[in-house]
């Protein structure tokens, strides 16, 4: 079967990054050109063996080519997207897709128009450790799920580049932000019910560069996520606590535990004080040892390039995409709410 010829646009450190993990791993689709605006990036193209397109204008006009990957600064997504669906491309657009819903909503008529393929590179769902935190929940290990911390930590300080103006849609909600909220509306199937966020600006001068955003999911889940950026000593990568159990991812090496209650082991209350290193409590004394189990972690192996295969599928007729506009429409209108909670200093109520 013919394969899917792709032109990456922005030939910058994902554009690249693109190019080398297709040609290993999508033997379906011929990573073909590459178009930017810098010649430094044109070269290395060249150099990766592809062909460097001179203009925008020519790879749009160029009727062999199936698919576009763009790769380019946030705020120039909605622009080029548009673009290559009129031009009878199909789109991979990276995240986040737009600066907000409004931009999208334009670029979803434009696909609606055309009947042409476009999907987000959410590719952080395909995380093992995000992965191994959703079998969790999916097969039930952890009961009822209703405390979540989804933790990024990073130590250098400043946003780099484009990342720290904010008229590039720099900042870190819209760049590290769109992942965790995407994993989070995918694990958990129901409406958000409401948003909060405290976006700081410590090292970045106008961009948020060290925030919290908080989620209420409709059964009452609460989901916390920290993207930080001069963190010397790490908290978990997460933190998930169930009726049933806890669990804990440590890194992106995805070490950790899940202790779980034991099914008939039932503790016994006693109304005497316990006295412990925290002194006298009785909430917060240790569970007796007798009451839990460790379990293995799910044996998650998740394989990215199945995103592009699916993409491949798509583009084919044979499947319906894996990430759709629509999913990312909710997170753009909750990332909306988000930079409104933050400006007015509260949580918004919402139905998302
Ligand atoms: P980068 O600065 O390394 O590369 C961007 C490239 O785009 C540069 O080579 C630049 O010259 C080029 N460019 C700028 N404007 C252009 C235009 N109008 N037309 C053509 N080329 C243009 O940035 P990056 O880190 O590669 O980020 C690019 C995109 O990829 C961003 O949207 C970013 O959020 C996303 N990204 C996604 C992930 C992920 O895990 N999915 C990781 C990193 C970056």
């Amino acid at each position: 079967m013919k394969r899917i010829r792709q032109v990456i646009v922005g030939y910058g450190g994902m554009g690249s990054w693109h190019a080398r993990n297709v040609k290993e791993k999508v033997p379906e689709v011929e990573v073909y050109g590459a178009y930017d605006i810098r010649p430094e990036a044109l070269d290395s193209a060249r150099q990766d063996g592809l062909v460097a397109y001179g203009s925008l204008e020519a790879v749009l006009a160029d009727e062999s080519v199936d698919l576009i990957t763009v790769a380019v600064p946030n705020n120039f997504h909605k622009d080029l997207s548009i673009r290559a669906l009129r031009a009878g491309k199909n789109v991979i657009c990276e995240k986040p897709v737009t600066l907000n819903a409004a931009e999208l909503e334009e670029i979803i008529a434009v696909r609606d128009e055309t009947g042409k393929i476009f999907t987000v590179h959410q590719n952080r769902r395909w995380d093992r450790d995000y992965r191994i935190v959703k079998a969790a929940k999916d097969q039930g290990l952890l009961g009822q799920v209703y405390m979540v911390k989804s933790i990024v930590q990073g130590s250098r300080g400043a946003m780099y580049g484009w990342r720290g103006h904010k008229e590039n849609g720099g900042g870190m909600l819209l760049d590290w932000g769109i992942h965790l909220l995407d994993q989070a509306m995918q694990m958990f199937d129901e409406k958000v019910v409401s948003a909060d966020a405290h976006l700081q600006s410590m090292y970045t001068p106008g961009v948020d560069d060290n925030i919290h955003l908080f989620l209420r999911f409709e059964s009452g889940c609460s989901y916390l996520m920290e993207m930080s950026t001069n963190c010397l000593i790490n908290l978990p990568r997460w933190h998930v606590q169930g009726t049933e159990g806890t669990l804990q991812i440590d890194d992106w090496g995805c070490g950790g535990k899940l202790m779980k209650l034991k099914p008939n082991a039932e503790m016994k209350w006693s109304d005497d004080i316990v006295y412990t290193e925290a002194g006298p409590t009785r909430t917060m004394a240790p569970r007796p040892e007798y009451t839990m189990n460790e379990l293995p972690l799910p044996d998650e192996h998740p394989d990215w390039a199945e995103y592009y295969k699916n993409v491949v599928r798509a583009i084919r007729g044979e499947a319906s995409l894996l990430v759709t506009p629509e999913q990312a429409l909710r997170v753009m209108r909750v990332v909306d709410l988000l930079f409104r909670a933050d400006a007015e200093g509260g949580a918004q109520k919402c139905c998302i």
